[in-house]
């Protein structure tokens, strides 16, 4: 098995009912998933008006199956709602929420239990790299964040540098290929099929960049911001995926 490509767009804290009608002009093509997820609102009625393959997913879970925990949701709730996958430690929700690799590996356990696939987020911040600490700080935060139990069929693995997350900023293809191929050889050497599961690109991917950065090695897909808003711009990036 070969990892499965997949063109993700994470919708963030954008959209209300009128958004929905974007899905509208998005299909998935042979042999690439296509992915949008939606603020929590809209994951019910997004799932049941989607068609062409595309799957809708949340942007967190909370580890606790159930309980008193104002304000989150649980992997039940979103698999409820019609969710196939959830991303899980975004660096806004590690940054505005403090969540640390050891929560976000719980939750992915939780999404696990749930039949979700993980979305696990990882990504240096720009002082981090300047220090020279990046694979360090990715190297860790795999360690840290994907769980016992993690595989190809469950897990999805995003690198997202944080400076280059809504900035326009990108990494160079050889800065991206440095990060998948360490992610590659440690998910490999940690878990039986490390080798299929599906490694994304994150942070200002746009339809002008996606071709280059899907010609990178182990690049197997894209987590998209700001490109995903609107069905013009993300189905060029899908469109890319597809041909890549
Ligand atoms: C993201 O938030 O996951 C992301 C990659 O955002 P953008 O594409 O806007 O940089």
């Amino acid at each position: 098995m070969a990892p499965r490509k997949l063109a993700a767009g994470n919708w963030k804290m954008n959209g209300t009912t009128a958004s929905l009608a974007e899905v509208d002009a998005l299909t998935a093509p042979e042999g690439c998933g296509v992915l949008i997820c939606p603020p929590a609102t809209l994951i019910a009625a997004m799932a049941a008006q989607v068609q062409g393959g595309v799957m809708v997913g949340g942007q967190d879970c909370h580890a606790k199956a159930s309980g008193a925990h104002t304000g989150d949701i649980s992997a039940a709730q979103l698999k409820d709602a019609g969710a196939s996958h959830v991303i899980l430690g975004h660096s806004e929700r590690r940054a505005d929420h403090g969540e640390t690799d050891a929560q976000v590996a719980a939750k992915a356990g939780a999404a696990h239990g749930m039949g979700l696939t993980a979305i696990i987020c990882v990504g240096e911040t720009d002082a981090q790299r300047d220090a020279g600490e990046t694979l360090d700080v990715i190297a860790r935060q795999l360690a840290g964040s994907v769980p016992e139990g993690a595989s190809a069929g469950n897990t999805v693995i995003a690198y997202e540098p944080v400076w280059a997350i809504g900035s326009g900023r990108t990494p160079t293809a050889e800065q991206i290929a440095e990060v998948h191929a360490l992610m590659r050889e440690r998910l490999s050497a940690r878990f039986e099929d490390g080798a299929d599961m599906t490694l994304l690109y994150g942070g200002s991917v746009k339809a002008s960049n996606a071709r280059e950065i899907f010609a990178i090695a182990h690049v197997n897909g894209a987590l998209v911001g700001g490109a995903s808003l609107k069905a013009a711009d993300f189905a060029p990036i899908v469109a890319a995926l597809a041909a890549a």
